[in-house]
C-alpha cells in the first residue's frame, strides 16, 4: 500500500480565515478576517513575563501550571464568574483555550458520542470534535437575533448525545446568551444527563447583556467544563495562555492530555499572565468593552451605510453582514469581491455553517487599532461607487 496520511487528516480543510489572510496579505489588504487584537499588552502583564525569564522561570511547570496562575484563576473565577473552585485541583492552565478544548475532549469523549453546538459556529470546535472522531450535531440560530427555543435541543439529541457545547459571547454571531437560554440548556444537560462545554474566551467583551458562567447554574457545577484564556482580553494570541476549570472528577484525566500534546503552557508566560489577573483593576475590564463597543459601532454604522447590514454582535468582536449587495455566488466569492474592490478582506459566511448555510453572510472582525478600523471604514465606503448600481442597493 502506497504511504497516505491518516483517514482523519484527509478530512480536513485548511481554515478559510487562514486562506483570506493569505489573500489579503497578497494585496497588501486590510485584514478583517482574523481576529487577531494587536491592542497593547498591559504593561504589568509584560513586565512580568521579563522579569520571570530574567529571573529564571523557563522550564517545565506540572501540567495543570504554575501555582501561582492556578490561584489567580481561582480568585477570578469567584469574583468575576461568581464560581468557587480549588486552584489545587480544579484548574488546569493550558496552552490557550484552543489546547484546553483539544485535552478535554480527548479526556471525556468517545469515538462515535455526538456533540451538540449552535450554528453559525467557531470552526475550530468543530474540527476539534472531528479530530477526536466525534460527531458534531447542530442547532442553526437564525440572524438576526440568533435566538432558540427548547425543543431545538430536544429534537436533535439521541441515545448517542454526550455534550453540548456553549460559546458566549459568541464568534461569529455576537450573541450573548440570555439567563434564560443558559437555563434551558442546563434543563437539558441535566435531564439528558450531558457534559456541557462553554467556550468564555471572550466574556469581557460584552456590549448588551451581561455574562453568565453555565457552571454557576443549580446542578451544574460537575458536569460543566468552563473553558477560557487570556489571548483576547490580554491581546496575547501569541503567548498561548488559557485555562480549564471544571470538577476534580475530571481534571486529572484532562491535564494528563494536555501534558502529551503540550507538556505545560510557557512558564514566564503564565507568570506574566497571574500578575496582570492579580493586579490589574477592574476599570481595566471596563474600558476593554468600552473601547470595543466604540469600535463596533463605527464598523456597523459603516456597514449600515454601505447596505451590507449588520447583524449588531451583543458581546465578542465579531460583525455577521448580510452581504446581497456583493451580488451573485457563493460567499466565499462575495468576500473575494470585497477583497478586490475595497481591499479589504473578511471571511465568508460559509466557514460557519455546514454544507450550503451562510452563503449570504460575511464577517467582519472590528478586534482592529482604531486607525486601521477608520481605514477600513474609508475603503469600505468607496464600495457604492465601485460596484455598479444594479447591485448596490
Ligand atoms: N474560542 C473562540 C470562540 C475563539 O474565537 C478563539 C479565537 O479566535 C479561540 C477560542 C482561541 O483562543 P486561544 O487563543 O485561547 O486558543
Amino acid at each position: 500500500m502506497p504511504l497516505s496520511q491518516s483517514q482523519r487528516a484527509s478530512r480536513t480543510a485548511q481554515s478559510e480565515i487562514r486562506v483570506m489572510s493569505l489573500e489579503c496579505e497578497k494585496v497588501n489588504g486590510i485584514n478583517l478576517a482574523q481576529g487577531v487584537c494587536d491592542t497593547p499588552v498591559p504593561e504589568v502583564v509584560r513586565e512580568s513575563a521579563h522579569r520571570a525569564i530574567d529571573e529564571g522561570v523557563n522550564s517545565y511547570t506540572r501540567a495543570e501550571g504554575l501555582p501561582g496562575i492556578r490561584r489567580a484563576i481561582a480568585d477570578k473565577m469567584h469574583r468575576f464568574n461568581g464560581l468557587e473552585c480549588d486552584p489545587e485541583s480544579e484548574v488546569i492552565v493550558h496552552s490557550g483555550s484552543t489546547g484546553a478544548f483539544y485535552a478535554a475532549c480527548l479526556a471525556l469523549l468517545n469515538p462515535g458520542d455526538e456533540v451538540i453546538l449552535f450554528e453559525p459556529y467557531y470552526g475550530y470546535h468543530v474540527n476539534t470534535l472531528l479530530a477526536v472522531d466525534a460527531v458534531p450535531v447542530f442547532v442553526t440560530l437564525q440572524a438576526p437575533n440568533w435566538r432558540f427555543q427548547p425543543e431545538d435541543l430536544e429534537r436533535v439529541v439521541t441515545p448517542r448525545t454526550r455534550a453540548i457545547l456553549i460559546n458566549s459571547p459568541a464568534n461569529p454571531s455576537g450573541k450573548v446568551f440570555s439567563l434564560h437560554e443558559v437555563q434551558w440548556i442546563a434543563d437539558f444537560a441535566r435531564s439528558h444527563d450531558l457534559f456541557v462545554f462553554t467556550d468564555e474566551i471572550y466574556e469581557y467583551f460584552i456590549y448588551e447583556g451581561r455574562h453568565i458562567s453555565l457552571a454557576t447554574l443549580p446542578g451544574m457545577r460537575e458536569r460543566t467544563i468552563t473553558i477560557s484564556g487570556y489571548s483576547k482580553t490580554f491581546s496575547i494570541t501569541g503567548w498561548r495562555i488559557g485555562y480549564i476549570v471544571c470538577d476534580s472528577k475530571w481534571s486529572r484525566a484532562i491535564s494528563y492530555f494536555h501534558d502529551l500534546v503540550y507538556v505545560c503552557a510557557p512558564a514566564p508566560l503564565q507568570a506574566g499572565v497571574a500578575e496582570g489577573i492579580m493586579k490589574l483593576p477592574q476599570s481595566f475590564y471596563e474600558e476593554i468593552s468600552q473601547e470595543y463597543l466604540r469600535k463596533r459601532d463605527l464598523l456597523c454604522s459603516t456597514l449600515n451605510e454601505i447596505g451590507l447590514i449588520p447583524s449588531i454582535p451583543h458581546g465578542a468582536y465579531y460583525v455577521l453582514a448580510d452581504a446581497t449587495i456583493l451580488g451573485g455566488g457563493t460567499s466565499r466569492e462575495k468576500s473575494m469581491r470585497l477583497l478586490r474592490e475595497t481591499g479589504v478582506a473578511t471571511v465568508a459566511g460559509s466557514a460557519f455553517y455546514r454544507g450550503g448555510g451562510g452563503d449570504n453572510l460575511i464577517r467582519f472582525c472590528f478586534a482592529k487599532r482604531e486607525e486601521e478600523l477608520q481605514e477600513a471604514s474609508r475603503r469600505l465606503k468607496t464600495l457604492r461607487e465601485r460596484v455598479g448600481r444594479a447591485t448596490v442597493a
